[in-house]
């Protein structure tokens, strides 16, 4: 894990607290495995929360691969979280598909102060019919009285929480049509575009599949950790199953960090990365290192030059 000034620090923790989601979005993995959905029980996630010991944690997710509102007791793992992590915590997040609440639930985790962040993710062009035919069996509606639900209640009892969607679009008139939706309901909206993901039902991304080399972005440092729903370690949060390196109810992270299974594992990517089932056709490769302020002040400046010319006709 990355250290600054001695100190242990977690650049991302993404911990499913619900395993499985009773979604079938048409892009995630979901849409082909995990077709039952587990919750964690508090006492098993206490458990695994005081095996990572680390100090600081820039932003925790409490979620991976599953849907965290299907969680029966929320305020309990939050209770958790308040008494027993050793780490302090930047941000907190929630992301749900907004298709299922236990309202009570929510308020209590609202009026505690300690999540930073709720996010709703939201696919299609912006229309009704094209949200429900990329995230079966999810209805427009319910989207819709929870974005109205939750913002009543983050305005009430939490007024710091940002409430936030993350959006799969196709272009930018999907991007103009989802935001004249979302902002008059005051939330945030963000936009990414289709990504291929191993497992999915449909891809939508328009290009070819083109697998990735190497060891990927989200193992190949150590300030990541994903968690599933059983306090099993995996390597990312691009697939569910693509591996496991220990569980952090036995362990604890520094162990599992420096364990042999998730050596393996780098090895393989590293030099058999083909062989893997599913890494094998996974299209995340390492992460891109950004050029040197030199280069990428260069780079502006020559781009501001040609389209100089362009525009003179030069
Ligand atoms: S190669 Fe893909 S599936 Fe495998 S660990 Fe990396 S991101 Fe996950």
């Amino acid at each position: 894990m990355a250290r600054f000034r001695n100190r242990r620090i977690l650049d991302v923790l993404h911990f499913d607290i619900v395993g499985g989601c009773q979604l079938k979005c048409v892009g995630c993995p979901n849409s082909t495995i995990l077709p039952k959905v587990t919750r964690i029980k508090p006492s098993v996630f206490a458990s695994c929360i005081r095996n990572i010991d680390v100090d600081h944690v820039k932003l925790f997710r409490l979620f991976n691969y599953g849907e965290p509102l299907l969680h029966d007791d929320l305020p309990a793992i939050f209770d958790v979280l308040a008494t027993a992590p050793e780490f302090s915590i930047r941000h907190l997040e929630i992301s749900t598909n907004a298709q299922f609440s236990r309202w009570d639930q929510i308020e209590d985790v609202f009026q505690r102060g300690l999540l930073t962040g709720l996010v709703v993710s939201c696919d299609g062009d912006g229309t009704p019919v094209s949200y429900e035919r990329f995230r079966p069996p999810a209805k427009w509606e319910t989207l819709i009285e929870f974005l109205v639900k939750a913002r009543e209640l983050r305005d009430r009892c939490s007024p710091k929480l940002e409430l936030r969607t993350t959006t799969v679009i196709f272009d930018e008139a999907d991007k103009a049509r989802w935001r004249s939706v979302l902002e008059p309901l005051g939330w945030d909206p963000h936009f990414r575009s289709w990504i291929n993901l191993v497992g999915a039902s449909e891809t939508h991304s328009g290009r070819e599949w083109r697998p990735g080399q190497g060891v990927c972005s989200f193992v190949e440092q150590t300030g990541q950790l994903y968690v599933n729903a059983n306090g099993t370690v995996v390597p990312c949060c691009a697939h569910p199953r693509a591996g496991e390196f220990g569980n952090l109810c036995l362990e604890k992270w520094s162990a599992i960090v420096d364990g042999n299974p998730r050596r393996h594992f780098v090895e393989l990517l590293r030099n058999k990365r083909e062989t893997m089932e599913i890494c094998g056709a996974c299209e995340f490769g390492p992460r891109v290192p950004k050029p040197p302020r030199i280069m990428q002040l260069f780079s502006q400046l020559s781009g501001r030059m040609s389209g100089l010319g362009e525009s003179t006709g030069a």
